[in-house]
């Protein structure tokens, strides 16, 4: 697989840990205000389920680059936190199968053998979908095999093939929202999803969410098909601004809608983050919980080293007060990521993130500094960061260590 969809796959796992970390605090009363005036509300944002168990496809595709059915299973069992907000049903078996159960007993005996119907399965897959993105066919295939796992019923396999798709797309493909939804489309099997996303393809004129909602579902029932259409109708409307203000936008419209928001904010915020040149509002950076250190580094397959590491010692010198938060910001964004093996794409990788987190690209911005208010913690030249310390000191620093494996 080529390394840029590897690090496009990251980015949608950082935007689905995002939705899912920021929706769930819609559920805390005292944040209600918040949310009707569309402020954020305090940190730490803690995740979900959702992200629990994205983050264990994500370590089994570092593991073995495909989905093993039996490995996925050992890893969501392994990892499985009561407290994540999982459902009843999957809690259950995933306890089960930690006991030693056989997955695929459980996962097609529930709700008298007809399997689940959840949104689980669709909840968790949008990197996955990216990973394959070279493969619309495989995508659909190994976001099946993802799914089973848990979820054994056709329409939450579909729920699951529609939002992998959607993320390879919104990754690689076009971004016009009738042809997107066409195109994914084409790889949904027959059903009640399939033909909730037909519905959302003649909705794509009404900007309302509710309304869209109002006709489509909004996950109330937890169902893959009263989540995925909506969700595929919110990330079609705001593919084509993710450059801009796309996938906040695409947040609040998501959020909007209410229902089981952790999960539609998951799935529409993995999808949007797939695109090329999206960014998470570098606002909300400091208030999301890390990723769960148990993920490992993805370049586990093939021994290479992870961004994270080059962070791991600060230099030996600032240039302001902003520079440490800006380090930080960097090393959270990339984390896990590996260190791509070409020089010129690490450059092109660092100097990118760069122009995420602090908003202006470290090779061209002129001017000495930037000030970023989430940076500001205190003192002089408080929330400055000092570009030609970066240009000229940190980014080679970075670039040496990561060239010298
Ligand atoms: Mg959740």
């Amino acid at each position: 697989m080529a390394i840029d969809l590897r690090g496009r796959a990251w980015t949608s796992l950082l935007g689905l840990a995002a939705g899912d970390a920021l929706g769930s605090q819609f559920f805390v009363p005292a944040h209600r205000a918040a949310f009707e005036a569309r402020t954020l509300p305090p940190g730490p944002w803690q995740w979900t389920d959702d992200t629990e168990m994205a983050c264990g496809i994500w370590k089994v595709l570092a593991r073995t680059g495909r989905i093993d059915q039996d490995l996925l299973a050992a890893v969501f069992a392994e990892h499985h936190d009561f407290d994540r907000g999982y459902g009843p049903s999957t809690n259950r078996l995933l306890r089960l199968v930690r006991e030693g159960g056989d997955w695929r007993t459980l996962a097609s005996g529930v709700f008298d053998g007809r399997g689940s119907w959840g949104n689980g399965a669709a909840m968790r897959v949008a990197p996955l979908g990216v990973w394959f993105a070279g493969d619309l066919d495989l995508a659909a295939e190994q976001a099946r095999l993802s799914a089973e796992v848990t979820h054994a019923h056709p329409e939450a396999v579909a729920g699951a093939i529609a939002v992998a798709v959607a993320a390879a797309l919104a990754a690689t493909g076009p971004g016009k929202p009738g042809p997107f939804l066409d195109r994914i489309l084409a790889h949904v099997p027959e059903g009640t999803v399939r033909d909730g996303i037909r519905q959302a393809r003649t909705l794509l004129t009404i900007g309302d969410p509710a309304s869209a909602a109002a006709a489509l579902g909004n996950g109330r029932q937890v169902a893959a098909h009263d989540t995925v259409p909506f969700c595929l109708w919110a990330a079609a409307r705001h593919l084509d601004g993710c450059e801009r203000d796309g996938f906040e936008a695409g947040f609040w419209a998501t959020a909007s809608a209410g229902g089981d928001i952790d999960t539609t904010c998951a799935i529409v915020g993995g999808i949007l983050a797939a695109r090329p040149g999206t960014r998470i509002p570098a606002a909300w950076l400091p208030h999301l919980e890390p990723l769960p250190s148990w993920i490992g580094p993805p370049g586990q397959r093939d021994g290479g080293m992870t961004m994270d590491e080059l962070f791991a010692e600060p230099p030996a010198q600032w240039g302001l007060r902003g520079d440490p938060h800006a380090w930080a910001a960097l090393r959270e964004r990339l984390n896990a990521m590996p260190v791509p093996e070409d020089p010129a794409r690490l450059e092109d990788l660092l100097a990118a993130t760069f122009l995420d987190v602090v908003g202006v690209d470290p090779r061209t911005a002129t001017g000495e500094h930037v000030y970023r208010e989430e940076f500001a913690h205190g003192g002089m030249s408080s929330g400055h960061v000092h570009l030609p310390t970066w240009r000229d000191r940190l980014l080679p620093l970075l670039l040496a260590r990561g060239t010298r494996h």
